[in-house]
């Protein structure tokens, strides 16, 4: 096979590069190693930034998302059981979306597949050659088969435990990571959202967050232990535990249960390798960086990194210069480090130290305070939680 730009994974990252891509007339193949049905299934993330919105609006993908997706103008930080709204649209001058990644996915797909281009599910890439040259080869499996597909370019899409940043030579690269000493326990419930908007709760036991899916499901998540098994955490458990942390004075509040309907356990840490480049290779999302979900960032740094690579493709395609290409890694770099930040600094404040250091606690509580009794430091969180600008705009409108 053969095509101008390889893509691999067929998240939101390489499904959105593949549609900014064919607005462009620059054809490409999408390797996805699961099937259709595992990829539109999967829980993932939620909170959509004000910026990617725009991306999907401007770039015809939001149809559905603007029917159904819930919009919000703030959010709750409750500690000490009290809850404290923090203004993210008076503050930031710009709103959240809540939108489920895997209905964001249904809708990449759908896109893709209605423009007739190639989207192979149950292919696996599992290496490349010729990455320093000018025609690279992706080696994947489909239908049994070992088959080359041969590019101008490879995006290495695929996620963190995708194939591709080791394609990146040890010597040509460098990752730095954090692990952070707790996890997320995760649920899906049949419960209508107890608030009409996220409650990100601070507590004793450990941090707590209350957010939703659609106006009848809600997401909820429990700080946990790293090691934590979710034999350890059956349903019963695991709502008396949120029940404690979300716990306030307000009487009228109350936490709305139902039936889990899927529950998992995801560690956090921070990841980033630099540069996101090795010849023809380039990596965008989480086969690049992986940020806490805490600032609920994953996706829409994946976003953020493909509108860059498609604007350069686009130079590049059009005019032979590389410029834009040559930038790709610092464009998108700067962002994902300002995200690192926002993203690790959040959790920090959020979760409780395993160690139990009263220091720590102290810092924590007077943080969360001055977050929400100054307009200075409200304003700071709200501006990075709902998403700064895309570098250069967008840049869809070269499309
Ligand atoms: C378990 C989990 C839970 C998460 N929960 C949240 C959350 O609650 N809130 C939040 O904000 N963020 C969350 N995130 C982060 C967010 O979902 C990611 O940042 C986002 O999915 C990044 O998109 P991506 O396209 O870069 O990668 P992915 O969505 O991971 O997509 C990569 C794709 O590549 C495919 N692939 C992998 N290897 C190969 C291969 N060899 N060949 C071909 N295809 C391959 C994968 O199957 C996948 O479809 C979560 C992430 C994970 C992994």
């Amino acid at each position: 096979m053969r095509t101008q730009v390889a893509i691999v994974g067929a998240g939101p990252a390489g499904l959105v590069l593949a549609h900014l891509l064919h607005l462009r007339g620059i054809d490409s193949v999408v390797l996805e190693r699961q099937t259709r049905a595992h990829v539109e299934r999967r829980i993932r993330a939620g909170v959509l930034e004000h910026g990617t919105v725009e991306l999907l609006r401007d770039t015809g993908l939001a149809d559905r998302l603007d029917r159904e997706r819930m919009v919000h103008h703030g959010l709750e930080l409750l500690f000490d059981r009290a809850g404290h709204r923090v203004d993210l649209t008076g503050l930031a001058g710009r709103e959240i979306t809540i939108y489920g990644q895997h209905e964001l996915v249904k809708d990449l797909i759908a896109a893709r597949l209605a423009t007739g281009r190639p989207l192979l599910f149950a292919a696996p890439a599992t290496g490349f050659s010729g990455l320093d040259t000018a025609s690279p080869v992706v080696h994947f499996v489909h239908e049994g088969r070992e088959r080359e597909l041969r590019a101008d370019v490879v995006a290495g899409c695929d996620g963190f435990h995708g194939v591709s940043r080791q394609g990146l030579p040890g010597h040509t690269v460098s990752t730095v990571s954090h692990d952070y000493p707790y996890a997320w326990l995760g649920v899906l419930a049949d419960a209508p959202p107890s608030s009409e908007e996220l409650i990100y709760a601070y507590h004793e036991r450990g941090f707590a967050l209350h957010s939703m899916r659609t106006p009848t499901i809600t997401r909820l998540y429990l700080q946990v232990p790293p090691d934590a098994q979710l034999a350890g955490w059956p349903d019963e458990r695991i709502w008396a535990e949120l029940r404690t942390r979300l716990a306030r004075d307000d009487p009228a509040w109350q936490l709305a249960g139902g039936p889990i309907l899927e529950k998992g356990i995801t560690g956090l840490r921070s990841v980033v390798t630099e540069p996101m480049r090795f010849g023809r290779l380039f990596l965008a999302g989480d086969a690049a960086h992986i940020v806490p979900a805490t600032g609920a960032k994953g996706l829409n740094l994946a976003v953020a990194d493909v509108s860059v690579l498609a604007a350069a493709l686009g130079q590049w395609y059009a005019s032979g210069a590389e410029r834009l290409l040559d930038t790709y890694s610092g464009t998108c770099l700067r962002r994902v480090w300002r995200v690192q930040h926002f993203s690790w600094w959040m959790t920090s404040m959020l979760h409780r130290d395993p160690a139990g250091d009263p220091f720590t606690a102290a810092l924590q509580r007077s943080q969360l305070q001055y977050l929400t009794s100054s307009t200075a430091a409200a304003t700071s969180f709200a501006e990075n939680y709902v998403g700064l600008p895309l570098e250069g705009g967008t840049d869809h409108d070269h499309a």
